[in-house]
């Protein structure tokens, strides 16, 4: 469907109107939520959220959405294929999977980046990729 290569995911500067893209919008502060988008022009197909720290090489991946009409094409499969390419060699989590059965085929077809029970490190935590809320309550 589409090269998921580092190499070939752009920044919103190299969007245009005919192909299909994996555009990275970078998070607003290191080790921050960041977003990798497929898109046909200006049209969003799907998109993965993800954070990266680049010190203590762990990643842990936020979020999948893909758009009703689109899904079942391999645009889930091709975000978490492009997540993971940003962070090859680090240590992934998820958030938890959660019951929506979409949600839970969708793993299940794709298969888990990581333990969906994720271990920021101090940076992660810092910049708020996992809810303070429920850290401590829900997830362990
Ligand atoms: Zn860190």
């Amino acid at each position: 469907m589409i090269d998921t290569a580092v190499e070939r995911q752009v920044m919103e500067s190299g969007v245009d109107e005919y192909g299909l893209r994996l555009v990275v919008l970078p998070p607003p502060v290191s080790a921050g939520i960041g977003v990798i988008q497929l898109r046909l022009g200006h049209t969003v197909f799907g998109e993965v959220r993800l954070s990266l720290c680049p010190v203590d090489r762990r990643a842990i991946l936020v979020h999948v959405e893909v758009e009703e009409k689109h899904r079942r094409r391999g645009a889930g499969r091709v975000l978490v294929n492009a997540a993971t390419k940003r962070g090859a060699k680090f240590d992934w989590s998820m958030l938890p999977i959660g019951r929506d059965p979409v949600t839970v085929a969708f793993w299940a077809r794709v298969g888990a980046v990581g333990p969906a029970s994720p271990h920021p490190c101090t940076h992660q935590v810092e910049a708020k990729v996992v809810p303070a809320e429920s850290r401590w309550t829900k997830w362990w």
